[in-house]
């Protein structure tokens, strides 16, 4: 299930300000580094190095050459890219990790007790584990704001409309709008997180193409969840679902050699249950390819297809 909402990142508009940054850190009240040689100085602009715990978004900074005698900067946005693929959440065996009614992913860190197996598996290395408080966290989407009726904090911080917010199909045609406006003096021009890990909650349009912007080519959810997502096809319903249980169980059984049967993830109306129910009591039955999965807007309430209106 493709998020029915995206965030829009135009790194063609981005000046590298940090206030989106800092908003998210503001917003989510996340602290600062406190100890001395905790961000120590790189040498660039970008700070911190990578993120953590406390910081769920952060700017990349790279030099690109233009020619022979200029030298511009590519800028990169690094937090979670929502994605309709997500093997965080296919591993997740307590439901910490799982899939919102709008599509996008939520880390619960009241449920989550610190495997660090969505950490493991997510290809661009977003979770992260705090020794704070022996977690995983990461980017909520703003789901607080999201349900009051407010764009997310990057998104309201940005002063130069680098970052926006819709519905996700307005945001994908929006991104190619600018693309192609941007061709003639960008010929790599990227539209990144339409069909990358079938579909991302972030879509990012990239001048000098994904690399430059320092996203990942050709992003993959680990050999063994692409296995166990493939088991109830290859094997058929009786046999396969014994097989996925089984692939399931392993997982879960991993590293810490905790199993929490009680947990799993229905992988046809890609939620997590809890006892066989979807956790969300207000995840709608959502089967991939129906209509249904638009029908939440930003502020939670029902809406027509396409009506998710850019709320601040
Ligand atoms: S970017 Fe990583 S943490 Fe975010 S949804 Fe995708 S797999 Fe999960
Ligand atoms: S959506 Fe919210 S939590 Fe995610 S990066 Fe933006 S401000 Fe941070
Ligand atoms: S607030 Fe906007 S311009 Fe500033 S770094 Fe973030 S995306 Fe770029």
């Amino acid at each position: 299930m493709a998020s029915s909402i995206a965030i829009l990142f135009d790194a063609s508009k981005c000046t590298g300000c940090k206030g989106c940054q800092v908003a998210c850190k503001s917003w989510n009240q996340l602290p600062a580094p406190l100890d001395f040689g905790d961000a120590p100085f790189s040498g660039t602009y970008e700070s911190p190095m990578e993120n953590t715990g406390d910081t769920w978004l952060r700017i990349t900074f790279d030099e690109i050459e233009v020619d022979e005698n200029r030298v511009t900067l590519s800028f990169g946005r690094d937090a979670c890219k929502h994605c309709s693929d997500a093997p965080c959440v296919s591993v997740c065996s307590s439901g910490a990790c799982h899939r919102a009614h709008n599509g996008t992913i939520v880390l619960d860190e009241s449920k989550c007790f610190g495997c660090q197996y969505c950490v493991a598996a997510c290809p661009f290395k977003v979770p992260k584990f705090s020794d704070r408080d022996n977690k995983a966290k990461k980017c909520s989407f703003c789901q607080d704001r999201l349900q009051n009726g407010l764009t997310p904090a990057c998104r309201k911080s940005c002063p130069v409309g680098a970052l926006d917010f819709g519905a996700r199909k307005d945001m994908m045609a929006k991104a190619q709008r600018r693309a192609l406006e941007l061709m003639p003096d960008f010929p790599n021009v990227e539209v990144y997180g339409v069909t990358q890990m079938d579909g991302m909650g972030v879509i990012s349009i990239l001048p000098f193409g994904a690399a430059e912007h320092r996203e990942t080519v050709n992003p993959q959810a680990p050999l063994m969840t692409r296995i166990e997502n493939a088991l109830p096809a290859i094997a058929g319903v009786g046999v396969l679902g014994a097989l996925g249980v089984t692939a399931a169980a392993f997982i879960g059984g991993r590293g810490s050699g905790y199993t929490e049967e009680q947990y799993t993830y229905d992988k046809v109306r890609r939620v997590t249950c809890d006892g066989g129910k979807p956790m969300d009591p207000d995840a709608p039955i959502v089967k991939v390819g129906l209509k249904t999965e638009n029908k939440v807007n930003a502020k939670g309430a029902e809406a027509k297809e396409g009506e998710v209106k850019s709320n601040d």
